[in-house]
């Protein structure tokens, strides 16, 4: 696929910006990517689409290829929808004692290994008194194995009564939890090996009687196309809390992860990394995506040149304003630096002896709408007037805070700021070498 790829980039022409030409040009090498790694059809379609909106006109970094650069905003927006806003992983709301947790998934998926792996994660890390309980009574053999894990990892487990159904077993697992001051109990119910109607009725009804502070969908990472069938069904009927997946340490690129996302919206939690008690970790969302992107290597290429190119233009700026040069377009680039690094007093915070003038800044009124405007302002400047501010007598002034749509005394304001910046930089200049600056680079 790598060779492909490459190939496929070559053939892109070098620019300033992402043309549309581009965007689905890599995409659509994206897009195979994606369907290798088992992310479904549609959902694979779907974020292929968002994506070519967002990327089409973005900059290109230089000594990168635009194709390249596609690949890097593909991983980067895999890791935003994979993470959503992160505050759900890794975490169980087991509060208000005792709470249930109800396991949820196909046969196979791996809950029964799941639900003592996170019994066992709830005792060690946090201290939790926890007890399981196996709903599975169409197989005799699934109770044992609960009950073999719970010895094994020091966790109780529900006491066997043959003969009754899922929601009675629920019940008594309540009383159990209630009576022996558990904080916890978890649920592990029987799966089939597709979604039937009996089976949901029976997990709702289990979900009536315990009201579950957590219900985790088990799906096992190896599954393709189906996944967003399985996630589609349990989400909608029963109402998941979060997805647990299973067999992340086999070598499936996990595109699962992404189907799982789109479909239910609902954190992904927790991976299954191998059969043993302690092969469970937090999700990572980082990981999972460089997997199901399989593109490593562009996307640490395109990190590498980022971070180049954002160190060779600071160092030559350092230089400029060491010789006492700053123009309009430097003025322009830190006000640009600024927005990007949220306003005014974080950047001028991070320099030396700046830090009276960013006091002096702010309480002038000085927020993130008015970097803007100062940017239309220098944008609307000629080359000349950029490189030589002293050019800006009145009729030019006018122009230009027209060109911008704004007040000339706003022009005015920026100007006497302009001023002011480039007496400190001399200032700084003089004072040997740019010791001070050279540090504030650092
Ligand atoms: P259930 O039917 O959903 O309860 O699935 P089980 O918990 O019984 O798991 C089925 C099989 O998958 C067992 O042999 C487990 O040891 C294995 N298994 C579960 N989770 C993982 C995992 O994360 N990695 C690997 N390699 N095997 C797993
Ligand atoms: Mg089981």
């Amino acid at each position: 696929l790598s060779e492909r790829l490459s190939g496929v980039f070559d053939k892109l022409t070098k620019q300033g910006a992402l043309s549309e030409d581009d965007v689905k040009t890599a995409l659509r090498e994206v897009r195979v990517a994606l369907l290798e790694a088992d992310v479904s059809l549609p959902v694979a379609r779907d974020f292929v689409k968002a994506v070519e909106a967002k990327a089409t006109g973005q900059a290109v970094t230089k000594s990168v290829t635009p194709g390249q650069q596609v690949v890097k905003i593909v991983h980067d927006e895999l890791i935003a929808v994979l993470a959503g806003d992160g505050a759900e992983i890794g975490q169980l709301k087991v509060d208000n004692p005792p709470a249930a947790i109800l396991m949820v998934g196909l046969q196979g998926g791996g809950k029964t290994t799941t639900t003592a792996k996170l019994a066992k994660r709830l005792k060690d890390k946090q201290g939790k008194r926890v007890l399981m309980a196996s709903l599975d009574v169409y197989r005799p053999a699934a109770m044992d194995q609960l009950k073999v894990l719970g010895d094994q990892i020091g966790v109780d487990t529900l006491p066997i009564v043959p003969g009754q159904k899922p929601a009675d077993i629920a019940k008594r697992a309540k009383q159990q939890a209630l009576m022996g001051g558990y904080d916890v109990y978890m649920l592990d119910t029987a799966g089939r090996l597709s979604i039937d109607d009996a089976l949901m009725a029976e997990v709702e009804e289990v979900k009536a009687v315990t009201a579950p502070r957590e219900t985790l969908l088990v799906v096992d990472g190896l599954t393709g196309q189906d996944a967003v069938h399985t996630a589609e069904n349990f989400d909608g009927r029963i109402g998941i809390t979060g997805v647990v997946l299973t067999r992340m340490d086999g070598d499936g690129r996990g595109g699962a992860a992404l189907s799982m996302r789109a479909v239910t919206g609902k954190p992904i939690k927790f991976v299954g990394l191998g059969e043993k008690m302690d092969a469970l970790e937090e999700f990572h969302p980082d990981r999972v995506a460089g997997r199901i992107l399989g593109m490593g290597d562009i996307v640490a290429l395109v990190e590498k040149a980022q971070e180049t190119i954002e160190a060779d233009q600071a160092q030559r700026m350092m230089k400029r304003f060491q010789k006492g040069q700053f123009n309009m377009n430097d003025l322009k680039m830190q006000l640009e630096q600024m927005q990007k690094m949220g306003g005014m007093e974080g950047i001028m915070g991070m320099m030396p002896g700046m830090g009276k003038m960013a006091k002096q800044v702010s309480d002038a009124g000085f927020d993130d709408k008015v970097i803007t405007r100062q940017i239309a302002l220098v944008q609307s400047m000629t080359k000349k007037e950029r490189a030589n501010p002293a050019l800006l007598q009145a009729s030019r002034k006018k122009r230009i805070a027209k060109g911008a749509g704004l007040e000339v005394s706003e022009l005015n304001k920026l100007l006497k700021m302009h001023r002011q910046m480039a007496d400190m930089m001399k200032k700084m200049g003089k004072m040997g070498k740019g010791g001070m600056l050279k540090q504030a680079v650092k």
